[in-house]
């Protein structure tokens, strides 16, 4: 008590002589600097009417994960999607609707038809998903599966001249986790919560140095294909049913080729306890046969990928721009629920209510659901560049529509409620964010940290020092994004009716404010 009374006395005595407060050891600017950017009330109410009570969300949920289902980046699948979005975007009512091509993808792939089954020594359907741009196979063909561990190019000569017209099981068989599933996943607890608000980022610990006698992937699969391997057979993720794979090893090197696709050999990732029993089996020194069957369309023509752009146009300040956005792509396994067709719903809820309860923005909003997201972010960096340009680059230099954006919000932590906001290192934007969340606090939306985060599309925006953030969300249960088990079921649908009101209020006052949101100080 003692200690806290002293700490508060000088943060007053700090205030006062330097006319800077203190927040974790770093001086940042006074509250007298920071504007005050007041709540319009009427209009939160209206949006949680809105929202709450005529709630259309469940509804797109569906929509997106039964009918339309996977959307890899630039695969079939996805330009039928962003044609929907378009469509969806028109029915809400926004203005200036646009698939904005980004960057070269290589070709189209899509995953057609796939079946695999355990032959010998005892009969079983078997569940498995063909990786991301690799090839299918001539026919429904029986072959031999053998175990090829091999980590070290000395590994290698163990297996030269063993592997021909087999299935190889190329990765150790994982342990299941089975109190992952026993125990769930935690909502974040107030003392978690405290610890985010509190202390800065965790250090990431560095990486160990790369052993040189260690192979790659790549190198592997060159070996495989050049022993006359017929399937590359793996299980990574140990986690119960689930099918976690993503793209051929390469791929994003060669650009997703149509050449390297073809001549590479089919992958497929198959469930743990189906890849394990077939691997005891092979360890007892018993044969395993298999039954498989691969088709995968693999496109002819190099197109570009895209993104899904629409507007709510501004009003006096309509040059401007606060936007919001998600990651509209997917891996290819399932609809991926959680991640993030929970939080491209939300955008799209967002400015629907925006538009339902005739806001009339300032500032122009615009949403975008981006592409490219889960190979790299390629989607939101390249609109980045191309829009507000990277002032660290004279090559991409400061583009005209630098100075006219105010901020971006995005969702991407999966499909928990949000229970805060990250200020991405901008103790600027601390006071007005903490008056923004007020009206939503019996949401339990109260935490505020410094904390910036990373590995979703706020992170160019925030690169070039744009004002850019991801809320802090609950951890919520279901098996994660990635996985073939990503399904609408298991969405918890209240959590993402709050995030859509929380989300709309935030982008309404962002696009209200007498001046821009202060950007981070150099
Ligand atoms: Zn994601």
């Amino acid at each position: 008590m003692k200690i806290l009374k002293f700490k508060h006395l000088l943060m007053i005595i700090m205030v006062l002589v330097a006319g800077s407060s203190v927040y974790n050891g770093q001086i940042s600017p006074s509250s007298k600097q920071i504007e005050k950017y007041p709540v319009d009330q009427a209009m939160v109410d209206n949006i949680r009417q809105e929202g709450f009570d005529h709630s259309e969300l469940s509804n797109t949920l569906s929509y997106m994960t039964d009918v339309l289902g996977a959307r890899l980046t630039n695969s079939n699948d996805m330009h039928r999607a962003q044609t929907w979005a378009t469509g969806e975007m028109g029915r809400i009512g926004l203005a200036n609707i646009q698939i904005e091509p980004f960057m070269d993808y290589g070709v189209s792939w899509d995953n057609e038809y796939f079946s695999l089954h355990l032959l010998e020594p005892d009969y079983q359907v078997m569940l498995g998903y063909p990786i991301a741009h690799t090839p299918g196979i001539n026919g429904r063909q029986k072959m031999a599966v053998v175990i090829a561990d091999i980590k070290t190019k000395s590994d290698m000569e163990k297996y030269r001249g063993k592997l021909r017209r087999k299935a190889v099981l190329s990765t150790p068989p994982p342990t299941i986790d089975i109190t992952r599933y026993r125990k769930g996943v935690q909502r974040w607890t107030d003392e978690e919560l405290r610890e985010i608000a509190e202390t800065p980022t965790p250090p990431r610990s560095p990486r160990p140095p790369r052993n040189p006698d260690l192979v790659t992937a790549v190198e592997r699969n060159a070996f495989f294909k050049k022993e006359g391997v017929a399937v590359i057979l793996e299980s990574r993720s140990g986690w119960l049913a689930a099918v976690r794979g993503f793209a051929r090893p390469g791929a994003k090197i060669d650009k997703w080729s149509r050449k390297e696709t073809k001549i590479h050999l089919p992958i497929v990732a198959v469930t743990p306890e189906h890849y394990n029993r077939m691997y005891r089996i092979l360890e007892r020194g018993l044969p395993v046969k298999i039954e498989i069957e691969i088709r995968t369309k693999v496109g002819k023509v190099v197109q570009k990928a895209s993104n899904v752009l629409g507007e709510i146009p501004g009003s006096d300040l309509k040059e401007e721009l606060v936007m919001l956005g998600a990651h509209f792509d997917t891996w290819h396994a399932s609809p991926n629920a959680s991640d993030n067709t929970s939080g491209v719903a939300v955008m799209l809820e967002a400015v629907r209510i925006l538009n339902a309860v005739g806001a009339k923005p300032r500032r122009t909003i615009r949403i975008a659901l981006w592409s490219g997201e889960e190979q790299g972010l390629h989607g939101s960096r390249e609109y980045v560049y191309k829009h507000f340009g990277n002032p660290d680059d004279p090559e991409v230099g400061i583009k005209p529509g630098y100075e006219k954006l105010s901020a971006y919000f995005n969702q991407d932590y999966g499909p928990g409620q949000y229970r805060g906001i990250y200020l991405q290192g901008n103790e600027g934007v601390r006071q007005t964010f903490t008056s923004w969340m007020k009206p939503f606090e019996d949401l339990g939306m109260t935490t505020v940290s410094l904390r910036g985060v990373g590995s979703t599309d706020h992170v160019y925006f925030d690169r070039v020092g744009l004002p850019a953030f991801q809320f802090l969300q609950d951890r919520v249960g279901g098996t994660g994004g990635h996985t073939n088990l990503d399904f609408y079921d298991t969405l918890p649908i209240e959590d993402l009716k709050k995030n859509a009101v929380i989300m709309a209020s935030f982008v309404y006052h962002a696009a209200m404010t007498e001046k821009q949101l202060p950007r981070k100080q150099k």
